[in-house]
């Protein structure tokens, strides 16, 4: 079984399926992914609907990840997203692919107590409660124990409010990790947050806040790693050196820079958002979750790292990932069961690995574009198919459409419409 299809990308959508077959595609029902998310299910999922809302749903293919073959699907609405992590999955194969680890599922929540009187007296009242919290924790998820999870730690936070020019407001924090196993864990955490407050708020005498998980789940981070050849990245017009040099010089400016960091890791979550959004998972909190965590040093900084290593280009990237294969909408999609099914993996640990190669893998096709055509020629290629839809092309006269505008390096609509225009003429 290989994720290598050769000329995968000019099947019919059906055919690509049924290419798929090895990877546990089943065959003869193809309806999770042709037919979506019922407006029965959706109603049950968020309020006041009146619809469903669909985008594309490609797969990435030639991903090695840990030495197992993985198709990765994707939702996104962007062209060339799809098709960059493909490419850039296919270069690096015969280095071994990508190498993965992720930390346990730690997700952080927070109790807050306000305006707080005396902070060193609560820190040290709670820090004396925190064997009696620690048993109201444990009956709070008995299942989550059962499954490997549960309360790991606690820890005391004094957190001030001393903005200058307005009154100083001091804060105590309890802060807790919860181990929620293959669940993303916003409500757990927040479950256990509600239940813990009471207490908190009896042994301090202070006023509770905020009961609620962090987003910024830096307990719960997964890295990925990849070694490229630079023969792997030469070009028409460039040595593979030169490109892999090119690539690493790319990487400096991101570090250097928080206008190039935010554009270098919108490139990263465009591959993270895909799996995330594919897998039904909230992109939201992952997002948030990276930025909080790219700017940790007090400097917004890239999540990925790139540098040329015994004459070899190495990428990581580190990134928190709070990710489930259970609850949220993950069992009511049709399509996200699908897709779970398609990836092939046991839990949230396995799913968060490839997520981080897929973002990994997003950023260096992004990069090497950058380094030598530059984002426009390949991304425009794409792009055109949408532009050619746009000016009102059917289906069958989109290929055209789309040579000439390439052709012509013109890709707006008007042009699209002028050419169309000239197609149906010419009958
Ligand atoms: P959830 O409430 O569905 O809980 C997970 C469920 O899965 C639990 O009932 C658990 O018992 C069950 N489960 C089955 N097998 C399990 C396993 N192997 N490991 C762990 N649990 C298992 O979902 P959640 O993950 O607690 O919360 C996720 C949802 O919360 C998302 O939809 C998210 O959008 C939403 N949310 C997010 C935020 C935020 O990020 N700030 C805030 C509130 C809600």
């Amino acid at each position: 079984m290989s994720s290598r299809i050769p000329g995968f990308y000019k099947l019919h959508p059906d055919e690509r399926l049924r290419a798929l077959e090895a990877f546990g595609v089943v065959t003869d029902d193809l309806s999770p992914w042709r037919s979506g998310l019922s407006l029965e299910a959706a109603d049950l999922m968020v309020e006041n609907v009146v619809s469903t809302f669909s985008l594309p749903c490609g797969v990435a293919v030639n991903f090695l990840i840990d030495g197992r073959e993985r198709v990765v699907p994707m939702v996104v609405e962007e062209p060339s997203v799809v098709a960059a992590v493909s490419n850039v999955a296919r270069l690096v194969r015969k280095d071994g692919g990508f190498r993965t680890s992720s930390d346990p599922s730690h997700m952080i929540g927070q109790v807050q107590l306000m305006a707080v009187r005396d902070p060193a007296d609560t820190v040290a009242r709670l820090q004396e409660a925190l064997p009696r919290l620690r048993e109201e924790a444990r009956g709070v998820h008995p299942r989550l124990e059962e499954r490997g999870g549960g309360l790991v730690s606690f820890e005391v936070r004094h957190v001030a409010y001393d903005e200058p020019g307005h009154v100083r407001e001091d804060m105590v924090v309890l802060q807790f990790v919860l181990d929620v196993a293959d669940a993303m864990g916003a409500n757990m955490v927040n479950t256990l947050a509600e239940r813990l407050a009471p207490t908190v708020a009896e042994v301090t005498g202070e006023q509770v806040g905020l009961r609620i998980l962090s987003n910024l789940a830096d307990r719960r981070l997964s890295r990925a790693r990849v070694t490229v050849s630079p023969a792997s990245l030469q070009t028409e017009d460039l040595d593979g050196m030169e490109v892999a040099e090119r690539i690493a010089a790319a990487w400096r400016f991101a570090w250097a820079d928080p206008y190039r960091a935010a554009t270098h890791n919108k490139g990263v979550m465009n591959g993270i958002d895909a799996v995330a959004v594919a897998t039904g998972n909230d992109w939201r909190a992952i997002e948030s979750g990276a930025h909080a965590f790219a700017a940790r040093d007090g400097h917004y900084r890239p999540l990925t790292r790139f540098e040329l290593v015994d004459g070899k280009l190495e990428g990581s990237i580190e990134v928190p990932l709070q990710i489930g294969t259970v609850g949220g909408p993950i069992r009511v999609h049709p399509t996200v069961k699908a897709n779970l099914g398609l990836l092939g993996v046991t839990g949230a640990r396995e799913l968060s690995g490839i997520v981080a190669a897929v973002g990994l893998a997003q950023n260096l096709g992004a990069l090497k574009a950058l380094a030598t055509d530059g984002i426009q020629a390949g991304h425009m290629r794409m792009h055109a198919r949408t532009v050619a839809a746009t000016a009102g092309a059917e289906p069958h006269e989109v290929a055209a459409v789309t040579r000439e505008l390439c052709r012509k390096h013109d890709f707006s609509v008007e042009h699209a419409a002028e050419v169309l225009r000239r197609l149906r003429a010419a009958g």
